[in-house]
This record gives C-alpha cells, sequence and structure tokens, in this order.
C-alpha cells in the first residue's frame, strides 16, 4: 500500500485497484499471449498522465538505488527500484508515449518470460515503504509504479502462490485466513491463538501446496527456460 509522500494523501486508485483485483479476480488461465495481453490491458488502464510524467523524467541518477535497503543489502542492480517496474516503462514507451512510432522500432514487446523474471522483483524485493520516493530529485513515485507492476503481474496469473491462495479464499468464501468456529463472520487473521489454533493454517498450507503443484504442472522451472533477451 502506497501514499503519496508530498501530499500525504493515500494512493486510493491503486488501493482500489489492487483490491478489485485480488478480491474479484478476472480472467486466469489461456494461453501466454492472452496472459501478457492481460498484464498489458492492466497497464494500460493504471498509466495515467502523472505516471507518464513519472516514466519520462527519470534521469538515471541511481540516487534510488541508495535508498531501497534491498539494493543497499545487497548491491545487486536489480534492486534499483525503477529497474523493478521496467516493464511497465517499456510498454509506456511503446504504446503510449509520445515518440511511440520511433520507440517501436528498437524497444522489444513485454514478454511472458519477462513478466516471470520481474515477479520476484516486484513482489519479493520491494516492500513499498515508499524510501524511493522520498528521495528521488525528480519527484518521481517509484512505488506507486511498482504496485502497477504488481497488478499486471497479478493479471498475468502471476501472483505469489500465498497471495492467490488468500485471495481465492477470500472470493469463493468471503474469509481471510480461516474462519474460527463462535466468531461467526470474523475472518481469522492472527491464525494463532485460540482452542484450535491449526485448521485454518493447515487449510491455507494445504492450498498453497496446491497452487505451487499446479503452477509447476503447467510451467517449467525457471532454470529451465531460455534466459529471457
Ligand atoms: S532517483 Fe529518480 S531520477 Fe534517479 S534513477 Fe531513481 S527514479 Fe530515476
Ligand atoms: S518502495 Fe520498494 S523499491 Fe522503493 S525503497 Fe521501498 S522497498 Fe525499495
Amino acid at each position: 500500500m502506497s501514499a503519496n509522500v508530498h501530499t500525504g494523501r493515500p494512493d486510493l486508485g491503486g488501493i482500489r485497484a489492487s483490491i478489485q483485483g485480488l478480491v474479484h479476480g478476472g480472467a486466469r488461465g489461456g494461453s501466454d499471449e492472452a496472459r501478457v495481453a492481460r498484464a498489458k490491458a492492466v497497464m494500460l488502464r493504471e498509466i495515467d498522465g502523472q505516471h507518464a510524467m513519472y516514466l519520462e523524467s527519470c534521469i538515471r541518477c541511481g540516487m534510488c538505488a541508495e535508498a531501497c535497503h534491498f539494493y543497499q543489502g545487497t548491491g545487486n542492480a536489480e534492486y534499483t527500484p525503477i529497474h523493478k517496474a521496467e516493464p511497465v516503462k517499456r510498454f509506456y514507451r511503446r504504446e503510449l508515449g509520445p515518440m511511440r512510432w520511433l520507440r517501436r522500432l528498437y524497444t522489444p514487446d513485454v514478454t511472458l518470460q519477462d513478466l516471470e523474471k520481474w515477479q520476484p522483483l516486484a513482489y519479493d524485493a520491494c516492500t513499498e515503504c515508499g524510501r524511493c520516493d522520498l528521495i528521488c530529485p525528480m519527484g518521481i513515485q517509484i512505488s506507486p509504479l511498482i504496485g502497477i507492476m504488481r497488478r499486471a503481474l497479478a493479471a498475468a496469473d502471476l501472483l505469489p502462490a500465498e497471495l492467490q491462495a488468500v485471495a481465492d479464499e477470500q472470493r469463493e468464501k468471503g474469509t481471510v485466513l480461516g474462519e474460527r468456529g463462535g466468531r461467526e463472520g470474523v475472518p481469522d487473521l492472527a491464525g494463532g491463538a485460540g482452542d484450535d489454533p491449526e485448521p485454518c493454517g493447515r487449510e491455507l498450507d494445504a492450498a498453497v501446496r496446491q497452487r505451487r503443484t499446479d503452477r509447476h504442472r503447467r510451467e517449467p522451472a525457471r532454470d529451465q527456460r531460455p534466459a529471457p533477451r
């Protein structure tokens, strides 16, 4: 969840889109092309004039990298904040930017392999803390761009298994992490205290394992895929 650090207001559009995307889901499965098309549809819908200004303004100074604890802790250039939203930037340049007619000639289209590569960067290597937003000398709000990246990944069935299991449970049962008997209608978010803390945790674990098995069957292991260009 992100907030505009200049105004202090929460990013309501992004929050609303996240909730709608997670709870109501949408089309799932399909061919690789269909999954990429859904991811692009999210980018097309969510990139507005302000995001466009952000994407046009980066001067590649690298200051946001110094603010990000993932980059600080590893020195890995892939953890540079603006890099975590690179497919969003590429999509914008090819499809929406003022020079798109030229950029299409040499900017590669977003592929499913790109999206798979960016899943751990967007979900596992960002806490949406907003430190990068604060330090950017161009005033670029990078964390909302990473938010768009996440929702595009979710549309392409690339939500992490744990999040997908929770989203499915909420959509199908209206609960989050199980529901405790005797507290009807109250979701058990803690999953630990009480007389019998295990059932909801076991249920979620089983759902996560099933999601991983399904995904493993559907897709070859990441290290067996050809490296993205
Ligand atoms: S700090 Fe801002 S201008 Fe500098 S690389 Fe990061 S996003 Fe681009
Ligand atoms: S919002 Fe994400 S990319 Fe930016 S500093 Fe925090 S963890 Fe790093």
